[in-house]
C-alpha cells in the first residue's frame, strides 16, 4: 500500500510537473510577444508623427508606401508594391462666416471630393432639413439656397455600443447629400460633423456626386456650429451665409497596395490575408484611421518572422490604398488577384480603432464558426477578444473578397470613442492607449496565425 501511494505521488508530481513545464503554443508565443514588444508602437509613431497626414495622391501617402516597404524588406520579409491609380483630390482655403449676425464665423472643412466655390465665394440664405423626405417635399424652394442637413448621431446607438450603426444613418447625407439637393437647385451643401463628440472639429469624409447632376460644393460644419445655425433658424431667424472653399480635384496618381507575405510551409497556395489601409484623411495623421491597423497587421508577419515560426499557409500582410476616397486599392487588389481569390483561406482586416479588443465581426456562421471558436477562444479570452458577430461586412477593402465568398474577419476594438475622432484634426496619436492597442496586436497576430496554421479548413458557411 505505502509503495502503491508513494508510486502515484511520484506519478502526480510528474505530471504536475510536465503540466507546468509544457511548451507554450505557437499562438501563445505570438500573443505574449506582442504584448511585451514596442515593435508596433514604434511603426505607428513613425507613420503618423514622422510621416504625417497619407491623403491618397499626397506626399504622405507616397512615403508611406515607400517607407512601410522597406520596413518589411528589413524585417527579411518578401514585399511587392501593386501598382494603383488613385484619385487626387487637394483641400484648399475653407471659410464662413454669418453675414446676418454680424459675420460670426462658421467652422467646418470640406467633404472628400467637393468642387469649389466660386473665387470670391457664395453668399445666400441657409435652409435647415432633417432629412431627404423633407428635401423632396421643399423641392424647388431651395433653389439658390444652401442646405444643410441636420443629421446628429443617434447618441443612444452610440451609448449602447452600436456607434457603426448609428455612423451608417447618419453618414448618408455627407455621401449623397450635395448632388440630392443639387436636383433642386440649391447652390451648396452642408452636413453637420458626423461625430460622436467634438470641441469644435469638424469631421470630414468623402462625399460623391451623381454625374446626372450639376456639383455644388459640400462641407461639414462643427457640432457647434451646426447647432448654433439650427438655434437661429428655429427661432424663426434669417440665416445667410458666406462661403469660402477652393478643393481642387488633379488628374489621377500613381499608387500602390504593399503587398508582403511569408510562405506557408505545407500550403503555400492557401492564403490568409491581414491587412489595413494605408491612406488616412488629410486634417490628421490618421492614428485611429487606419494608422493602427497598418501597424498592427504589419507587426503580425515581424512578429511570426521574429519568433523563426512556419504557418502552413501563406501570410500575406496587404496595406491598402485609397480606402478613404475610392476603394481603388481594395477593387484593385480583387482585380489584379482574381484567379487566387479562390484559395484565399481567409481575409481579415483591422480599420475599427484600436480602444481595447472586444473581438471580430465575421461572415462565418453554423458549424464552421462554432468550431474555429472551440480552437481559438482560449487564446483570444486572455485579452478579452473572444467575442465573434455576424456580419456580412467585415471591412471596406476586403469588401470584394467578402463577397465572392472568402471567410472574412474584421477586428473590433471598444467603438464608444471611435467616431469622437474619426476624420477629424484630432485622429492623432495620443488618443491610443499602448495597452489597448498591444492587446488588439496580439488578438490579431491569434487568429491570424490559428487560421493560417491550422490542420482543417475554414469555409465562411
Ligand atoms: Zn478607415
Amino acid at each position: 500500500m505505502k509503495s502503491t501511494i508513494a508510486a502515484l505521488t511520484i506519478l502526480l508530481t510528474a505530471i504536475t510537473a510536465a503540466a507546468q513545464t509544457a511548451p507554450p503554443s505557437n499562438g501563445e508565443r505570438l500573443m505574449a510577444h506582442a504584448l511585451e514588444s514596442s515593435g508596433a508602437w514604434e511603426t505607428l509613431q513613425y507613420l503618423t508623427d514622422d510621416i504625417g497626414p497619407r491623403l491618397s495622391g499626397s506626399k504622405g501617402a507616397a512615403l508611406a508606401v515607400q517607407w512601410t516597404t522597406a520596413r518589411f524588406r528589413s524585417w527579411g520579409i518578401a514585399v511587392r508594391d501593386e501598382k494603383v491609380m488613385v484619385p487626387h483630390w487637394v483641400r484648399g482655403e475653407e471659410r464662413a462666416s454669418l453675414v446676418s449676425h454680424n459675420g460670426q464665423k462658421i467652422v467646418l472643412t470640406a467633404l472628400g471630393g467637393s468642387v469649389a466655390t466660386p473665387v470670391r465665394g457664395i453668399t445666400a440664405d441657409v435652409i435647415e432639413v432633417s432629412n431627404f423626405d423633407e428635401l423632396d417635399r421643399l423641392g424647388n424652394k431651395v433653389r439658390g439656397k444652401i442646405v444643410y442637413y441636420n443629421n446628429p448621431m443617434n447618441m443612444d446607438l452610440v451609448r449602447s455600443g452600436h456607434s457603426f450603426e448609428a455612423y451608417e444613418e447618419a453618414v448618408r447625407y455627407r455621401g449623397a447629400g450635395a448632388s440630392r439637393a443639387a436636383k433642386y437647385g440649391a447652390v451648396a451643401s452642408l452636413i453637420r460633423s458626423v461625430a460622436s463628440a467634438s470641441l469644435r472639429d469638424p469631421h470630414t469624409g468623402a462625399m460623391r456626386y451623381d454625374p446626372k447632376l450639376p456639383k455644388i460644393p459640400a462641407a461639414a460644419m462643427t457640432i457647434e456650429d451646426a447647432m448654433l445655425v439650427d438655434r437661429l433658424i428655429r427661432k424663426g431667424e434669417r440665416v445667410r451665409m458666406h462661403l469660402v472653399l477652393t478643393p481642387k480635384t488633379l488628374p489621377d496618381a500613381d499608387s500602390a497596395n504593399v503587398v508582403a507575405e511569408i510562405r506557408g510551409s505545407e500550403r503555400p497556395d492557401e492564403i490568409v490575408l491581414v491587412g489595413a489601409h494605408l491612406d488616412s484623411w488629410d486634417l490628421a495623421t490618421g492614428a485611429i484611421d487606419d494608422g493602427s491597423g497598418v501597424a498592427m497587421s504589419m507587426e503580425v508577419l515581424r512578429l511570426i518572422k521574429d519568433l523563426g515560426l512556419h504557418p502552413r499557409r501563406t501570410i500575406r500582410c496587404v496595406l491598402f490604398m485609397n480606402e478613404e476616397n475610392g476603394l481603388r486599392g481594395g477593387r484593385g487588389y480583387a482585380a489584379a488577384h482574381k484567379d487566387e481569390i479562390g484559395r484565399h483561406a481567409a481575409a481579415i482586416e483591422t480599420d475599427a480603432g484600436a480602444a481595447a479588443p472586444t473581438g471580430f465581426s465575421t461572415n462565418v456562421s453554423g458549424e464552421a464558426l462554432t468550431s474555429l471558436e472551440s480552437r481559438v477562444h482560449p487564446l483570444l479570452a486572455r485579452v478579452n477578444a473572444a467575442r465573434f458577430e455576424q456580419s456580412s461586412e467585415a471591412g471596406a477593402d476586403i469588401s470584394p473578397l467578402t463577397d465572392a465568398g472568402v471567410p472574412s474577419f474584421g477586428l473590433i476594438s471598444d467603438p464608444l470613442h471611435y467616431f469622437d475622432y474619426h476624420h477629424s484634426p484630432s485622429d492623432t496619436l495620443d488618443k491610443i492607449d499602448p495597452k489597448d492597442f498591444a492587446a488588439d496586436t496580439a488578438a490579431l497576430a491569434a487568429l491570424t496565425w490559428e487560421i493560417a496554421d491550422s490542420t482543417e479548413p475554414l469555409r465562411a458557411k
